[in-house]
């Protein structure tokens, strides 16, 4: 669980976390406020991926692995943007 930057209270999931985008907020559990994070994180989150899709496409080697490779860096991705990025107050 993760601290609502309002009430400083445990109430966000890593899932609510990671589901925060740029149309979507996490809401509190407890204060019913809504916070999101911010978009430089989302895009550092989105980095990988494109990276995982397009590069089997120029190493020959890796295309056999072209699935596993963007599932892996999906997941990993994810579980890194839900686990470090800070949440902020939604204006
Ligand atoms: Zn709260």
């Amino acid at each position: 669980m993760y601290k609502c930057p309002y009430c400083e209270k445990e109430t966000i999931t890593l899932w609510a976390k990671i589901s925060t985008g740029p149309m979507s907020a996490a809401t509190c559990t407890d204060c019913g406020k809504r916070s999101t994070t911010s978009v430089r994180a989302q895009m550092l989150a989105l980095f990988p991926v494109v990276i995982g899709v397009f590069l089997p496409n120029y190493v020959p080697a890796l295309m056999p692995f072209k699935f596993p490779i963007v599932v892996v860096v999906i997941v990993v991705s994810l579980l890194v943007y839900g686990m470090t990025a800070p949440l902020m107050k939604k204006s």
